[in-house]
């Protein structure tokens, strides 16, 4: 293991921003995982596990301890003997997620197609439960295996086991900073029809349907990828819109009650998709943040100092040049104010905070 002193941060984030960490190792292989955990522990020092930065913003001071970065390649595929048509890829968590999402379309095996295009790592997938398009890494994901920072130990979690909701699972909740995730298995349906559930998807791909044959995987894999980009939401080389960590605010999920109340103050019928399964979602509906923001008065390109929201969609909150940490959380707080003012709804940022 090498430990690097005062390594900057902000090239290993999608914003571009932040300071240095104190620490930083960059791990390779399973062993080097727990060397830096029980150095980290021996010294008493903070651990913080990054993977491709891309839900993830750095205070401007950085992190007082060790980030370790997670390097881990390789990607095993086995069929299941059991259940003819599936197909299990277990993928180390620091290949890039896109590239095994292009892999999966190449095999023509089910399951992740919606989820093309976003940044950041495998390992990072599980954490929130990465969704897009009406997918969620929820339903591919068979097992997870991590190092356990507590009991120093390696241990596996059945998908079932992971505590998944919407943005939601066990590792960014109530073991959040317990885990370093080392692999991730997905199970994946050899010759499975594409999910086209989305209205954009589905205006994307109305020539398929016109002429009468399904879209293959890779299809469906290339249209997400150019609704993300015409939304700012894929990783393009100098596009400033990109710079950033995706969507700033999760969707609000919201009672009938709730719900009866935007539509008197915005004098409009607010746009609404399910809540997902869970109880705790009964009778509710997730009202897209992205028309709350609009509706609380805030325009696409609105800009604080140089954090400014993206131009192409409102969700997204960019580094414009030269952005800091404190100009994002201010835009970010302005908003939030807005809309608990507009609607008494209290918008939940999604990024990760580091350092703060
Ligand atoms: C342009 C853009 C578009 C995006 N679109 C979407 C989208 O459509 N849907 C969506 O859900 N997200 C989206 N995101 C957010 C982000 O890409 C995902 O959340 C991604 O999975 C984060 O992975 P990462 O490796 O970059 O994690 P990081 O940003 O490095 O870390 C995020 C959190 O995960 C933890 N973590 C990362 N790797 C590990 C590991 N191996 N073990 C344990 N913990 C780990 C970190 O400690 C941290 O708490 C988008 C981001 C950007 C910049």
């Amino acid at each position: 293991m090498i430990l690097i002193e005062n390594k900057p941060l902000a090239p290993f984030t999608t914003f571009g921003i932040g300071g240095p960490a104190r620490w930083f190792v960059e791990a390779v292989s399973e062993e080097e995982i727990a060397e830096a955990a029980a150095w980290a522990g021996e010294h008493s020092i903070a651990l913080f596990v990054l993977g491709g930065g891309s839900n993830l913003l750095v205070s401007d001071a950085g992190f007082n301890g060790l980030v370790l970065h997670v390097g881990l390649r390789g990607i095993a595929m086995e069929e299941v003997p059991e259940d003819a048509g599936q197909r299990i890829y277990q993928v180390a968590a620091g290949e890039d997620w896109d590239r095994f999402v292009e892999r999966t379309a190449q095999d023509n095996c089910a399951g992740v197609e919606c989820l093309a295009g976003i940044p950041g790592t495998v390992g990072g997938t599980p954490v929130q439960n990465v969704g897009a398009y009406g997918q969620e890494v929820a339903t591919a994901i068979d097992r997870v295996r991590a190092f356990d920072l507590q009991q120093h130990a390696f241990v596996e979690f059945a998908a079932s086991d992971c505590g998944f909701a919407y943005r939601r699972s066990r590792f960014n909740s109530i073991d959040r900073g317990r885990y370093v995730v080392t692999r991730v298995d997905y199970r994946l349906t050899l010759g499975g029809v594409p999910t086209v559930r989305y209205a954009d998807l589905q205006r994307a791909l109305a020539e398929n349907e016109k002429e009468g044959r399904e879209p293959s995987l890779a299809e469906v894999a290339a249209v997400v990828r150019r609704v993300r980009q015409s939304k700012g939401m894929l990783m393009i080389d100098g596009d400033p819109d990109c710079r950033s960590a995706g969507s700033f605010f999760k969707n609000p999920v919201v009672a009938e009650e709730q719900l009866r109340r935007i539509a008197v103050v915005s004098a409009k019928e607010p746009p609404r998709f399910p809540a997902g399964p869970g109880t705790e979602n009964q009778g509710c509906v997730k009202v897209p943040a992205a028309w709350l923001i609009e509706q609380a008065g805030f325009a696409k390109g609105y800009t604080l100092g140089a954090a400014a929201i993206s131009s192409r969609h409102t969700l997204a909150l960019t580094n414009r040049g030269a952005a800091t940490a404190s100009e994002v959380l201010a835009l970010a707080a302005e908003i939030t104010a807005a809309v608990e003012q507009r609607f008494a709804i209290q918008l939940e940022m999604e990024p990760v905070l580091l350092g703060f």
